[in-house]
């Protein structure tokens, strides 16, 4: 057997688990509108994944999808709205994590902030990571 990597991870209300067989990516913090209004909080916080490495292993019927926007698709928990992944049509290959929704502690740290331009006037972003007004 090889030694992949495992992480786990739950919705609020626990009806929705799911597993990564895999890596999980560049963790990014975005600023956009959207996503302030998906999470209702400053930034999101998200990490891609590889579709193939990623497995809903409890509740998989309660996965609601909204198109955002007429090519993202975010997929919330129908019973306690946590938002766990968005799916892009471009990149339907990628899922971008939730890594809120996370229950293994994720080693790296985000990298980055993107869509500035449009994050909320009263958050300070208090880190040195790089700034981009929208995506680099
Ligand atoms: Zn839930
Ligand atoms: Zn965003």
């Amino acid at each position: 057997m090889s030694e992949e990597k495992i992480y786990t991870g739950s919705c609020l209300c626990g009806a929705i688990r799911y597993e990564i067989h895999g890596e999980i990516g560049e963790v990014i913090q975005c600023h956009c509108k959207r996503c302030r209004k998906a999470n209702g909080t400053a930034f999101a916080t998200n990490a891609p994944i590889k579709k193939a490495d990623f497995k809903i292993v409890q509740g998989e019927h309660l996965l609601k999808k909204f198109a955002s926007t007429p090519t993202t698709a975010r997929c919330f928990c129908s019973e306690c709205a946590s938002p766990i992944i968005s799916i892009k049509a471009e990149t339907p290959d990628t899922y971008r994590l939730r890594i809120g929704t996370l229950d293994t502690p994720l080693e790296h740290k985000p990298v980055m902030h993107i869509f500035t331009a449009y994050k909320a006037e009263w958050d300070t972003i208090c880190d040195s990571l790089p700034q981009y007004d929208e995506r680099p």
